[in-house]
C-alpha cells in the first residue's frame, strides 16, 4: 500500500495543476459517491475513507471555497454566480457544477480511485456524472448513504470547524483539534463555515430533502446504494461502511 497523501492540487485549482501524489498501484480501486444530509458526517468519513482505501477525496464544496479564496476579481462571471449560491445556502446551478467536474475529470481517471463528496447533489448530476464515467470506461463501486436523525444533525453542524488551509474538518467536542481553533494537520487556523451557520443551515437542509433525497432513489434502482447507519465515532462509522461496501461488491455466490 501506498504512504503516499493525494494531495487533491488537480482536483481543488482546477486543470492546469498537477497533483504530486502518485497513485497507489491497487488492483481494484474504490470509486465511490458519498450521499448524506449536511451535518451527517460525510465530510470526515470522506477523509477517512481517503486515508484506509488510498482514494482521493474529492469535494465540490471543497472546489468552491478555494475558488472563494481567490476573490471576486480573479473569478470567472459564473464562478462568481456559485460565490453567492453558496453564501446564501443555496445549490450552485447544475451547469457551473458540471463544468467544475468535467474540467477535473483527470481526477475521476485516477488509477487511485476516488471518494466524492457534495456531488452529484442532484438527479441532473448524477446523470452526468453517469454519463461522463460511462464516457471513459468506469463505473461506480457503490453510493454510501449516511443516515442519522434530523435533531442530531443539527447538534453536529453547529459545532464543526474547517481548516482554512488544507480543509481538514473538526468538531468541538466530537472531534477537537488537540490545539483549539488549531489544525493539528498543518497548524493553520480552524474556522466555522458560512454556510454551518443557522440561517444558511435551514436552507441547506430544505435543499437537501428537495434535490438529493432522490438520488438514493436512483442510485437504489442502480443498485449501488449502500445505507450506513452514522451513529457512533468517526472511526466506528467508518469501519461499518468499509465492512458494507466490501459486502456490497464482494461476488455474489
Ligand atoms: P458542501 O461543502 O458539499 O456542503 O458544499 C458547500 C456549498 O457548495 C453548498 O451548500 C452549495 O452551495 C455548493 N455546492 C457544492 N457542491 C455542489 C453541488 N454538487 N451542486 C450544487 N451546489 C454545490
Amino acid at each position: 500500500m501506498s504512504t503516499v497523501q493525494n494531495d487533491r492540487a488537480a482536483w481543488l485549482r482546477g486543470p492546469a495543476a498537477s497533483c504530486s501524489a502518485k497513485p497507489a498501484k491497487l488492483d481494484h480501486p474504490w470509486r465511490l459517491v458519498l450521499l448524506g444530509a449536511p451535518g451527517v458526517g460525510k465530510g470526515t468519513q470522506a477523509q477517512l475513507l481517503a486515508d484506509q482505501l488510498h482514494a482521493c477525496h474529492l469535494s465540490t464544496g471543497d472546489v468552491f471555497r478555494a475558488a472563494k479564496a481567490l476573490g471576486e476579481k480573479a473569478l470567472t462571471p459564473a464562478m462568481n454566480v456559485a460565490m453567492a449560491c453558496m453564501k446564501a445556502g443555496r445549490l450552485v446551478p447544475d451547469v457551473t457544477v458540471l463544468d467544475v467536474v468535467r474540467e477535473r475529470v483527470n481526477c475521476l481517471k485516477c488509477d487511485g480511485g476516488f471518494i466524492l463528496d457534495g456531488f452529484p447533489r442532484t438527479v441532473l448530476q448524477a446523470e452526468a456524472l453517469e454519463k461522463i464515467m460511462r464516457q471513459e470506461g468506469l463505473a461506480l463501486d457503490a453510493v454510501l448513504d449516511f443516515v442519522l436523525p434530523l435533531d442530531q444533525i443539527v447538534a453536529r453542524l453547529s459545532g464543526r470547524r474547517t481548516c482554512t488551509n488544507c480543509k481538514a474538518v473538526y468538531h468541538v467536542t466530537g472531534r477537537p483539534p488537540k490545539v483549539e481553533n488549531i489544525c493539528d494537520a498543518c497548524g493553520k487556523a480552524l474556522i466555522q463555515r458560512e454556510d454551518d451557520r443557522p440561517e444558511s443551515i435551514r436552507i441547506r437542509m430544505a435543499a437537501y430533502e428537495e434535490s438529493t433525497a432522490p438520488l438514493t432513489k436512483f442510485y437504489t434502482a442502480r443498485q449501488l446504494l449502500v445505507s450506513i447507519d452514522a451513529h457512533g465515532s468517526p472511526e466506528e462509522i467508518c469501519a461499518r461502511a468499509i465492512a458494507a461496501m466490501e459486502a456490497a461488491r464482494a461476488p455474489k455466490a
